[in-house]
């Protein structure tokens, strides 16, 4: 197949696309940046202060658990590394470009590079499960092929192998609306992968599944990132899970980093230092 003829010049070939990632991680790791980074920063509302004086980043590859009470800072988080709201001090950068002072042009394109996973999974439900993965592809196609819908067969190719990757290509022409909440949720993780990007926020991915589904779409996800070195910041309120399926977990309280360990070392002390004693 020659999927990369005709591609968009800003796409990777096919076989690039969802070919997990072959080079060592050591020769990976001294040329590619951090996913995202924060350093040093500081948000307040009036007079709440949402996030004091916050560090952390996500590597290539990388599950990272952002978890906490509500209220401790963590969709501010988000806001802060997709420019909805400006930190006040402090660096915000993503796939190592500082997002905190761009503006208009640059800022959208920025934006374009980091795939969105929400609690709701924000498909169109009268949509295929396919077109909601084409949809990633809007980026990368021009205008009027997304107005008629005519997406080039690369990108369908794209998506199919991006709905394969996540077990659902036999539900590709089937209504998103139709799906259970795990397949739709996996459909929303075809639809980062084929939207090639290299850094994914993850808001509550998995707070409205039922516990086995949720396991499911959360190993998915991890097992996504290690392959093609997408790095992943999630925000999780279920700890258990957190626990089971991340890279490292960085904690929030009140707005400030409480705790960033790996996974595995997050204890009954730990989560007492979270979230308080029960
Ligand atoms: P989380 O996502 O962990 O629940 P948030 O980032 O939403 O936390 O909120 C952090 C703090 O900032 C909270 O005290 C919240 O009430 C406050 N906050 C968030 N958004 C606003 C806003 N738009 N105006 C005023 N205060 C806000």
């Amino acid at each position: 197949m020659t999927a990369h003829l005709h591609l968009p010049l800003d796409a990777v070939p096919l076989e690039e696309t969802l070919r997990p990632s072959t080079a060592g991680p050591r020769a990976e790791a001294r040329t590619e940046p951090p996913a995202l980074t924060l350093e040093r920063v500081c948000k307040r509302y009036r007079e709440t202060t949402a996030l004091d004086d916050v560090s952390f980043a996500v590597r290539p590859g990388e599950l990272v658990a952002l978890v906490g009470p509500s209220g401790a800072g963590k969709s501010t988080v988000f806001r802060c590394l997709t420019r909805l709201v400006t930190a006040d001090s402090g660096h915000v950068a993503v796939l190592g470009t500082r997002v905190d002072a761009l503006r208009g042009r640059a800022l959208r394109e920025v934006r374009r590079r980091i795939g969105l996973i929400f609690q709701q999974f924000n498909l169109i439900g009268r949509l295929s499960a396919l077109d909601n993965v084409l949809a990633g592809r809007l980026g990368h196609v021009a205008t009027w092929r997304v107005a008629t819908r005519l997406f080039p067969d690369e990108d369908r190719q794209i998506a199919l192998a991006a709905l394969d990757r996540v077990g659902l290509l036999d539900k590709a022409y089937q209504r998103a609306d139709s799906l259970s909440g795990g397949q739709q949720q996996r459909v929303a993780i075809a639809r980062v992968l084929a939207q090639q990007s290299r850094v994914v926020l993850a808001d509550e991915p998995v707070s409205s599944l039922d516990p086995s589904s949720a396991a499911n779409v959360i190993g998915v996800l991890r097992d996504i990132a290690r392959e093609h070195r997408i790095g992943v910041l999630c925000a999780l309120h279920q700890v258990d899970f957190a626990r089971d399926c991340a890279d490292r977990i960085v904690a929030l309280r009140a707005g400030r980093l409480v705790l960033d360990t790996p996974a595995r070392d997050f204890d009954a002390a730990a989560f007492t230092r979270v979230y308080g004693a029960a």
